[in-house]
């Protein structure tokens, strides 16, 4: 009975002469995706995209990959028939079939204008058919159950059930960031909010090994895997950090650390990403959710970079960062215990005001660019994959 799943994504939400890249990017992301499952082809049918279904294609694996992939807003395990009243009717009885909603309607679309039946008669032509062979009532305003028909030029198809995509835009049309990915709750919902809107992130992680284990590199890692289920293919980069703190116990003020520690966080992402074609950081702060995420303080570090540093998270609460973080999965990897890199040397009281000239000279003192450029040489690369 299937044989299409037909995607939809969020036509209005398109800039006009955007449109055609956009859907040429989810076309090559869904082929990407649903390659060696029994796919025959993937193309745009005016306003929608559909998948052909071979016989015995992997539906599971199909819809699992289509549930995450960005620019879906929704899609259905759907059957092709000829675009002819007849057909759609025996299509529509036989979606039907099993079925015992307490109401229905027929929600028809045309896409095809030249098709000579306009929706509302469509609709009631199919509905009536539906009700005759099983006796269902009809409720227009809030239906227990929809039966989808739209018609293309050549075809229509006819489905009852559709799943939900993430929505946004396909990974790829917004272009590369830098992701600072540590291994608490809020950068990975930072990171997934960039790639919604069309971002390929390159992943970053500071470790502390050997000062601390390396459990925060297999949270990361586990993350990384996760997230890349939405983008299909992903870099991670392990950066060496325990040097740098180091001379920094030595040379800094204990009030002054955190703010270093994470200007020499953006100073590091900030060379990964020129070298990777990147345009902007992404982090997981949020305004006054902890002493060094101050404004004041999230100005100072943006001194750090030249690059724009993109905060997705920054007038969120705990709680709604928290609810997010479940929706995407990564929350149960987040709260795995670790010592954080930063943890392992924090001062119980870091300023809340700070200045970009008092800490530039103390940096100066610390040699920070070598510093910086030794852990851009040390860092370590791994690819992912999310098929
Ligand atoms: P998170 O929940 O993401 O760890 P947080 O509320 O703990 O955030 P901080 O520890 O102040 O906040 O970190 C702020 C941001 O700096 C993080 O969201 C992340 O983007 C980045 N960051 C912190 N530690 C690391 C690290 N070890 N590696 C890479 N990025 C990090
Ligand atoms: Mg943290």
């Amino acid at each position: 009975m299937f044989n299409a799943i037909l995607v939809h994504y969020q036509e209005l939400a398109l800039k006009g002469r955007n449109r055609p890249w956009f859907v040429d990017r989810l076309l090559r992301n869904l082929r990407e995706a649903t390659r060696g499952l029994g796919v025959t082809e993937v193309r745009a049918l005016m306003g929608r995209i559909e998948i052909v279904l071979a016989d015995g294609a992997d539906l599971e694996t199909i819809r699992r990959r289509a549930s995450r992939l960005f620019g879906i807003a929704n899609f259905a395990l759907a059957e092709r028939v000829p675009a002819d009243v007849a057909a759609i009717e025996e299509a529509a009885i036989r979606h039907t079939e099993g079925l015992a909603p307490t109401t229905f309607r027929v929600a028809a679309a045309r896409a095809d204008k030249r098709f000579p039946i306009p929706s509302p008669e469509l609709e009631r032509l199919v509905g009536s058919r539906i009700q005759d062979v099983r006796g269902w009532p009809v409720d227009l305003d809030a239906p227990a159950t929809v039966v989808h028909v739209e018609v293309v030029p050549g075809a229509a198809f006819c489905y009852v059930a559709r799943d939900r995509g993430p929505g946004g835009l396909p990974t790829g049309v917004s272009g590369r960031v830098v992701s600072l990915l540590s291994g608490g709750i809020d950068s990975p919902v930072a990171a997934w909010r960039m790639m919604r809107r069309g971002c390929r992130a390159l992943f970053v992680h500071y470790h502390s090994h050997p000062l601390a284990s390396r459990a925060s590199q297999d949270k990361v890692r586990a993350i990384v895997r996760l997230l890349t289920v939405s983008q299909l293919h992903s870099a991670l980069l392990l950066v060496p950090f325990a040097d740098i703190q180091r001379r920094v116990v030595v040379g800094v003020p204990p009030e002054l650390r955190v703010v270093i520690y994470r200007r020499f966080m953006l100073r590091i992402a900030d060379r990964l990403a020129r070298r990777a074609g990147a345009r902007a950081l992404v982090t997981g702060e949020v305004v006054g959710q902890v002493a060094s995420q101050t404004l004041d303080n999230l100005a100072t570090i943006d001194n750090a970079s030249t690059l724009p540093v993109l905060r997705p998270l920054v007038g969120m609460d705990k709680e709604e960062i928290t609810a997010e973080a479940r929706r995407i999965g990564t929350y149960e990897i987040s709260i795995l215990p670790e010592e954080d890199c930063c943890q392992v040397f924090a001062p119980r009281h870091p300023a809340t005001r700070s200045h970009h000239e008092p800490l530039a000279q103390i940096e100066g003192a610390l040699d920070a660019e070598a510093l910086v450029e030794a852990a851009v040489m040390a860092a370590e690369r791994e690819e992912y994959r999310g098929v």
